[in-house]
């Protein structure tokens, strides 16, 4: 059959409230253009982010009424154990409430000052863990990973000879190796099995530990199964123990590949370094068989783990991003290709070129659907990345708008009503107008900042 179907049917619901044009106006004036200043019951369809926004099945529902909620020793916890090391073998799992809590932990004991930190792209809260802790973090991605317009089919692969040339130099101020899975900064794209091996094997003749960021773990090895030379034809489960079985630890969010609307793990090898890091987690998140979480949260990702390797689930997935971008593309509408994982990516720079980076060409995209269709997506350019620490402003590398999609919320019609949008904003793309920022807080200014529409 060539239609890809949701493979899953739908047993309860969320009404979406529907909104006209004028009120969208009236909305958008209200929260001064920033879309994170408007009520999510506003929003048609939200894909602001693909973090703890899916949804969970009736199997995890059904768990989370075992949940366990003893303060010490929780079955539920042996359970996401046994579930976490069925897929990633690590001695030591160590739960917690985000991906981020298990970054701090993780470098709290091995960051500091003069430390350096390589990865191919270090998502914004680890680069956030590592630079407060006053060690400097690096992206050492293949240079197709930073080309939008590359058909690498790993585009999110670590440059090898940077790497070995960066160990050679930095040498014993490198703590560990970080690898991230998909490259989430750099659009969702995947590692090949191949590059994690060989970057596990240049850390382990230096003696650095290798650490995976493995939020999107089970997209990666889907890519890999549909990619990679002698992939084809395995299991996802058997893919994801061979990307993990190389490395010496991980940290991971729950919120994405764990099905899971909250959680995390720092997972370790070395039980020297377990210690520490269960002595760090007793004093910020909490005991170790429940760190930052409940025993039903427990639960839901052990269950949410056992779904997310499903070959039709992650068909389905990669497929509505890839229908997505095939149609944008078709329209004209520069796009980041191949689609990654998780989101679609919209090169507002190359399309809106009457608007100059200064002017926010990706906020000026992300308030157009909102306004056409009610969509809320996200800009990840000059707004997010242009104030400098000095005060100063510069265009960021690139201005893109990402459409992130969260997990089995979303069917096919939906996707169809996306592209409509976009092809409506298409239209009117030469008469939209940049924007000016009237107010903006010192640090992480896309979240607050108001904006202003000019003339
Ligand atoms: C989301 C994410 C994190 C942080 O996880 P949180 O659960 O949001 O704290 C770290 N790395 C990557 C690649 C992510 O996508």
């Amino acid at each position: 059959m060539k239609t890809i179907i949701e493979p899953f049917r739908i047993k309860s619901v969320e009404p979406i409230h529907m909104t006209t044009p004028e009120q969208r106006q009236k909305m958008l004036e209200k929260a001064r253009f920033n879309l994170f200043a408007l009520r999510s019951k506003d929003v048609i369809i939200d894909l602001l982010t693909d973090s703890g926004t899916g949804a969970m099945s009736s199997e995890q529902w059904a768990s989370i009424m075992r949940g366990d909620e003893s303060y010490a020793g929780s079955p539920s916890f042996q359970r996401f154990e046994a579930a976490v090391q069925n897929l990633m073998p690590f001695e030591h799992i160590i739960p917690t409430h985000q991906g981020r809590a298990a970054e701090a932990i993780l470098f709290s004991i091995l960051a500091g000052i003069g430390k350096n930190i390589p990865s191919n792209t270090h998502f914004d809260t680890t680069r956030g863990n590592i630079e407060s802790s006053g060690a400097r973090a690096h992206d050492l991605v293949i240079a197709e990973g930073t080309d939008p317009n590359s058909l690498h089919p790993f585009k999110g692969n670590m440059d090898l000879k940077r790497l070995a040339d960066y160990l050679d130099k930095h040498g014993q101020s490198v703590p560990c190796v970080m690898l991230t899975i998909t490259n989430n900064a750099g659009g969702g794209q995947p590692v090949s099995l191949e590059n994690i091996r060989a970057v596990a094997a240049l850390a382990k003749s230096h003696g650095r530990p290798f650490i995976i960021d493995g939020c999107r773990f089970a997209e990666n090895a889907y890519f890999i199964k549909q990619r990679e030379s002698g992939q084809q034809g395995r299991e996802i489960a058997d893919i994801v123990r061979d990307c993990f079985s190389v490395a010496d630890g991980m940290t991971m969010s729950a919120k994405k590949d764990g099905f899971a609307n909250i959680g995390g793990w720092l997972a370790l090898n070395d039980a020297d370094l377990a210690e520490q890091a269960r002595n760090k987690l007793i004093q910020t998140e909490g005991f170790p068989t429940y760190g930052g979480l409940a025993g039903r949260d427990l639960e839901a990702i052990a269950q949410g783990l056992t779904e997310i390797i499903d070959d039709d689930y992650l068909r389905y997935r990669i497929r509505t991003n890839e229908y997505i971008v095939e149609r944008l593309d078709d329209m004209g509408i520069p796009v980041v290709k191949p689609a990654g994982g998780h989101a679609v990516f919209i090169d507002a720079r190359q399309w809106l070129s009457h608007i100059p980076p200064l002017q926010y060409p990706g906020q000026a995209v992300a308030v157009g659907l909102y306004e056409i269709g009610g969509i809320r997506s996200c800009e990840i350019g000059t707004v997010m990345f242009g104030r400098q620490p000095d005060g100063s402003e510069i265009p960021a590398a690139m201005d893109l708008v990402r459409l992130a999609m969260p997990r089995r919320t979303y069917t096919q019609s939906h996707a169809d009503y996306i592209v409509e949008t976009c092809a409506e904003l298409m239209e009117s793309k030469d008469s939209l107008k940049g924007y000016r920022i009237t107010k903006e807080p010192k640090i992480m200014r896309h979240f607050t900042s108001h904006f202003e529409k000019l003339a």
